[in-house]
């Protein structure tokens, strides 16, 4: 049997033959007659078999059966069909033997004539079978003179398995025995392809219902034909509700007509749709889902369209809270910092159009830190919340007040200059005169404000805002409950950032930069696998200058591109240094400043230091802060994409204090999140900041990104951390950032057992 040729035309070329009686030779003897008669006889007997073996019998039965009428058709006393399974095996589904069904068995092919059946070859050896394979045992064991074997195999010619006769004593192989064993074979292969393809429907079937995902199942005329049981799950409807009615029962009313006519034209036209879409389940609620539907051509050719539902609300919901985290101050819900940078740049933007002036003042509450110390943080907080109403009413819907520190507020006034600025500050004092009522207490508080004014103290949100923090200052220093405009004399600090930057310029050619480490620990494994690298300055003679202080002058100067190399360059090589002292899975990770990263060499700059180095491009971890360079997502994305190529791995650092916009989380090509510390450090007592860290956690996994948490200090936030799931940590629980020499002595174990 070839193994293109379909089961049906042999079984129809078979029948033809055994119809046709042998031609019965010229002089044929009476003992002739009776033999071809005889033999005639039991072809009829092959074809009332098989139509008997048709009729309702099934799977092992209809194994059994047909194993029993081989063996008697074919006078044979061993019969079996066996199935082929993995590693060259045969397992058979039912045997004949000695008159009776036996039981079943699995062998080996190799050495066996089987062997020659399952590639697909009929065999008929009529004697001499164990001479011919004298190394197969089962042969020997049955005492085996002869063998038929015929392949079994699916319409595609795919072998399944076979269907043997064994005896003792020689068998006869006219065209009429072979035309018989044939004919069962067909029926075999027919009926095991039957019994593989209503498996693998069982399975899809499994498959089908237990999907997480809802399933629905249309006709052509898109009504629903099945559902299945997340769908109910999901949707609140069952079967029997929605079959018949087309799937834009779940439509949420939210969606243009047009949206469906597109969605359906494009599955029409490419045979899919994908996409997310607002459906509403059975109570009414409206959720967000993301949902495919493919087009499927049914078996008769009438068709059916697949969709598949997932609900996304809950990665929806943690979307929706990281973006407000994004913009808006947890405790007052006044703008945070990002956001009236952003407003304030804009608001600046208008300005210069329109040659008008924009005042920033700068608040701060006096004495807040007694105030919190004696009566408590709740009490400092509803504080907070109470000022932050009070101020809201003072200004217009155009400007913007935002929290920006503990205590401290910000106030961005359109179309203000001093004047107007005088007047809302007067306005908001006389709303704090009366006294606070909180928990019992009566709070006077009083404020100080220092104010800047676009154009004549500064162009730029940043400058602005730190000449009107500078201008705070002052009148805290004048003893309070006033406040002072910014002046140019005012800002001795300027002369500082001069004397900071030539300073910095010389640091770098003598060489009075060092690097800090801090230890990056594995929750799970409690293993020290990687560090922060920190700059720090030690000018001789004086006291180490912390980053913080230095990094943004030499931002502002362009001295941070020369620093950021020798910061790189350096922690390259000290990583490669320990990778070969034995820390094989150590990665070292170095911050990148805005300016750095907008910097058009800096792909060539990573690429040559990690050469240099001899450092594998995995061991590197660049840390990349929310700043408003990730605004010029086009440009940043290039370089981003080019570092990952490279297999340079790429953290946001201090994320929910920048723009954590999602959108960008899922373009750029990033491997990890930090969260900030000023969530961890209160995350123990503040229930918003634990809800954050987990939601930040939960967020980052479901974008598949590793999450580590900063600033973590004390036990009991590394607890919290781990019944979240957070991967890494870093803080002075387990150590500062240290001297490169200090870092190899740390007791990495002693953080082990902390972890
Ligand atoms: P960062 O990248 O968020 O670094 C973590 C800062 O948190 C470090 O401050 C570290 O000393 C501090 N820290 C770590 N654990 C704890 C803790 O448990 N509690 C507290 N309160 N603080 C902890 P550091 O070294 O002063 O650096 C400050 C910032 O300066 C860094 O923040 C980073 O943005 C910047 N910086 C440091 N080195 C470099 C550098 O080489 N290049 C650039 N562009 N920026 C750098
Ligand atoms: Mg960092
Ligand atoms: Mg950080």
């Amino acid at each position: 049997m070839k193994g293109t040729q379909t089961g049906g035309r042999w079984y129809r070329a078979l029948w033809a033959r055994l119809r046709t009686p042998e031609p019965v030779p010229d002089g044929a003897s009476a003992a002739d007659l009776t033999a071809i008669r005889a033999s005639l006889e039991r072809s009829d007997r092959v074809l009332q078999i098989l139509a008997g073996m048709t009729a309702g019998v099934t799977g092992r039965a209809f194994f059994e059966r047909l194993v029993e009428q081989l063996a008697g058709t074919l006078d044979a006393r061993y019969a079996f069909v066996g199935e082929l399974c993995e590693d060259e095996r045969v397992r058979t589904v039912a045997v004949w033997a000695d008159g009776a069904i036996a039981p079943n068995f699995d062998y080996a092919l190799a050495a066996t004539p089987c062997r020659e059946v399952i590639g697909l070859q009929t065999c008929f050896y009529a004697s001499g079978i164990r001479q011919r394979f004298p190394d197969d045992r089962m042969l020997r064991e049955m005492q085996a003179e002869s063998y038929f074997g015929m392949p079994l195999s699916d319409h595609n010619g795919r072998p399944l398995g076979l269907v043997a006769i064994v005896d003792v004593k020689p068998l006869g192989v006219s065209e009429r025995e072979r035309s018989m064993f044939e004919i069962f074979g067909t029926r075999a292969s027919a009926e095991l392809e039957r019994l593989r393809n209503e498996e693998a429907l069982q399975l899809a079937a499994q498959v089908f219902e237990h999907s997480r995902d809802a399933i629905v199942i249309t006709d052509r005329r898109r009504r629903i034909l099945q559902v299945n049981r997340a769908f109910t799950e999901i949707n609140g409807f069952s079967a029997e509700e929605v079959q018949g009615r087309p799937p834009s029962m779940l439509d949420s009313g939210r969606h243009e007509p047009t949206f469906y006519r597109d969605l359906w034209r494009q599955v029409l036209r490419q045979g899919w749709w994908q996409g997310e879409i607002w459906n509403r389940r059975r109570n009414g609620e409206i959720y967000p889902a993301w949902l495919t539907v493919r087009a499927a051509g049914g078996i008769r050719g009438q068709g059916h369209y697949i969709c598949i539902v997932s609900d996304i609300s809950e990665h929806k919901s943690y979307e929706a809270r990281i973006q407000h985290l994004a913009y808006f101050d947890g405790l007052t819900a006044l703008p945070n910092r990002t956001l009236l940078l952003d407003r304030l740049s804009r608001m600046l933007a208008n300005a210069q159009r329109e040659r008008q002036q924009v005042s920033v003042l700068f608040l701060d509450i006096d004495r807040f830190k007694a105030i919190n110390d004696s009566l408590g943080h709740l009490v400092g907080d509803q504080l907070l919340q109470q000022v932050a109403r009070r101020c809201q009413t003072c200004v217009r819907d155009a400007d913007t007040i935002a929290r920006s520190g503990s205590d401290e507020f910000i106030l961005a006034l359109s179309h203000t200059g001093s004047e107007g600025a005088i007047a809302v500050i007067e306005k908001i004092y006389e709303r704090m005169q009366r006294p606070f009522d909180i928990e019992g207490h009566h709070i006077s508080i009083t404020l100080s404000t220092g104010v800047s004014i676009y154009p004549n103290d500064g162009f730029e949100p940043e400058s602005l805002i730190r000449n009107a923090d500078n201008a705070l200052d002052h009148a805290k220093k004048a003893g309070g409950n006033g406040y002072e405009f910014y002046a140019s004399d005012m800002n001795a600090q300027a002369f500082e950032r001069v004397m900071l930057d030539n300073g910095l310029r010389r640091a770098l050619e003598r060489e009075e930069l060092i690097l800090h480490y801090q230890p990056k620990v594995d929750l799970a494994s409690g293993r020290t696998v990687g560090a922060e690298a920190l700059v720090r300055w030690q000018p001789p003679g004086e006291p180490i200058v912390p980053p913080t202080r230095f990094i943004p002058v030499a931002e502002e100067s362009g001295l941070i591109v020369p620093i950021g190399e020798w910061v790189l360059n350096q922690a390259c090589r000290q990583a490669r240094r320990w990778l070969d002292g034995g820390l094989s899975t150590f990665t070292v990770s170095v911050n990148l400043s805005a300016r750095q990263l907008l910097h058009p060499g800096l792909e060539k700059l990573v690429r040559r230091i990690l050469e240099d180095s001899g450092l594998p491009p995995r061991h590197l971890d660049l840390e990349i802060t929310e700043s408003l360079a990730m605004r010029d997502a086009d440009a940043t994305l290039k370089t981003l994409l080019a570092l990952n190529e490279m297999g340079v791995q790429l953290s946001i650092d201090d994320f929910g204090t920048g723009y954590s916009s999602l959108s960008y989380l899922k373009r750029f090509p990033v491997d990890c999140l930090k969260i900030d510390r000023s969530f961890v450090r209160d995350m123990a007592d503040n229930a918003e900041d634990a809800t954050i860290v987990n939601a930040v956690i939960r967020l980052g996994h479901s974008l598949r990104l590793r999450v580590v948490a900063e600033g973590v200090e004390q036990p009991r936030q590394l607890a919290m951390l781990r019944t979240y799931g957070c991967d890494e940590a870093q803080g002075f629980l387990f150590s500062p950032p240290v001297a490169a020499e200090e870092f190899e002595r740390l007791d990495l174990t002693s953080q082990a057992d902390l972890a």
